[in-house]
């Protein structure tokens, strides 16, 4: 069987792209070696992020970096080998991170921003995915007055780009969520128009099974090569070899190394998270998720339990667990509220796919015909899945695109290639 598009990759991004072909009338495959939706997208913290219309720059202010140092942040740790291996990518991420610089990204990046809940909407419906979407938006938690009202600053220009927030004081957060203990805090900012999702890994799959009843396949294969022949692409996979027209590389934090064989060294760097859940109890149950914006991490209400989420450990992608970012951040969770019944008896740690630019790889390939790139989606991979989906599927069949896609594009990295 020839393909039109083979999809490498069944997270967020690699299914929502499958979607979009397959109802516009292609012949997809989908591929991963694991099922849809295991990969990074099984353990965010399930925000579809409308406010974050701009981006995050690495630390400027020499305070900030001195306080990185000795690595016992709640909200950002590393390894030394991590930041000799990733030196590159990291030094290209300081530069990006210039004021000037982040004006014209964060321009680029809302025009992605902006349709994410659009986006998301017919796939959810197609999906019958509804349950498992809650549109009351979330929470983010203040504790010191200046960091407040520079957060509430910005909140003000982002509802120019159609954020709807609403600043809270103590009052109205206790109204909100009687059962937390708010005290360390100072009031919040809720973010209206952004949606939380109980299970990101069952939306993935609730997506995939939509692709596939439209007559998608899906197959649980690893990846070992993918060959460009005067026929076409082959895809190699072990013993099988898949033939199509057209291959899509959405593999996450993997993609960098997969495309490697093919000539292409692109800067991108992991940014790993923990997860653990806990039991819900009448003490700790609460409505919106809620993001400790000093200590780094989110708490919110999953399908699996009360699912607590770390900042970023800059850290090789297959290092071994550490623990003790996800220990540390839960002495503050635990303050908001009794976590008591972990659910796992170990916590699940994942890797925002990381570009030095702060902006997702979308679009053709430099080197190649009909190879198309859709990863490095970072902190917003849940997010921006859809439109992804739907801008690659636009550029593969020649279509007019819905967003400008040339900031995007893989030929930024050429001259790094
Ligand atoms: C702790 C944490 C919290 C986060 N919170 C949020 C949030 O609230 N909102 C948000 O928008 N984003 C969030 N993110 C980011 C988001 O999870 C990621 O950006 C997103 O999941 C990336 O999706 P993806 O499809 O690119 O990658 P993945 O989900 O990792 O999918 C890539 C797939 O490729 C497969 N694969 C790799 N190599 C091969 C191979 N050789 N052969 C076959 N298959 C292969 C993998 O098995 C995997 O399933 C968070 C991330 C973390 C870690």
């Amino acid at each position: 069987m020839r393909y039109d598009v083979i999809v490498v990759g069944a997270g967020i991004v690699g299914t929502s792209i499958a979607w979009h072909l397959q109802k516009n009338n292609a012949r997809v495959l989908l591929l991963d070696k694991k099922p849809p939706g295991e990969g990074t997208s099984y353990g965010n913290a399930g925000i579809i992020t409308r406010e974050a219309v701009n981006t995050k720059p690495f630390p400027r202010s020499v305070k900030e970096i001195f306080s990185v140092l000795p690595n016992n942040r709640t909200d950002i740790r590393y390894r030394w080998s991590a930041l000799y291996g990733f030196q590159r990518p990291l030094f290209q991420y300081c530069q990006h991170s210039y004021a000037k610089n982040i004006e014209v990204i964060d321009k680029e990046w809302a025009t992605l921003i902006e349709h994410c809940t659009n986006e998301h909407e017919p796939m959810i419906k197609a999906a019958g995915a509804e349950a498992l979407v809650s549109k009351i938006g979330w929470i983010e938690l203040h504790r010191h007055s200046i960091d407040f009202e520079k957060a509430i600053s910005k909140a003000v220009k982002a509802a120019e780009q159609g954020v709807e927030y609403q600043v809270l004081s103590l009052v109205a957060l206790q109204a909100l969520e009687p059962n937390l203990n708010f005290t360390d805090y100072i009031g919040g900012i809720h973010w209206k128009n952004s949606w939380q999702i109980k299970n990101p890994s069952s939306l993935v799959k609730a997506y995939a099974k939509s692709f596939a009843a439209m007559a998608g396949e899906v197959k649980q294969v690893s990846v070992t090569d993918i060959m460009q022949t005067a026929e076409g692409w082959q895809v190699v996979c072990g013993d099988d070899t898949y033939v199509c027209q057209h291959v899509v590389i959405a593999a996450g934090p993997w993609s960098a190394e997969l495309i490697k064989p093919l000539g292409y060294n692109i800067p991108m760097f992991p940014m790993r998270g923990y997860h653990q859940h806990f039991k819900i109890t009448p003490k700790n149950a609460l409505s919106h998720s809620l993001f400790d914006v000093d200590k780094g991490f989110v708490m919110g209400a999953m399908e699996q339990g009360i699912r607590v989420t770390t900042g970023a450990e800059m850290a090789n992608l297959d290092a071994p667990k550490k623990f003790d970012q996800l220990e540390a951040v839960l002495t503050h969770a635990r303050k908001l509220a009794p976590l008591e019944d972990a659910v796992e008896a170990e916590a699940w740690c994942g890797a925002r796919p990381c570009m030095p630019d702060m902006k997702p790889v979308i679009g053709r390939a430099s080197k190649h015909t009909n190879l198309w790139f859709a990863f490095g989606h970072a902190h917003q991979g849940l997010t921006l899945g859809p439109v992804t989906g739907r801008l690659i599927e636009e550029m593969i069949h020649n279509k007019p695109l819905f967003i400008d896609s040339k900031p995007f594009s893989s030929h930024r990295f050429t001259a790094s290639f």
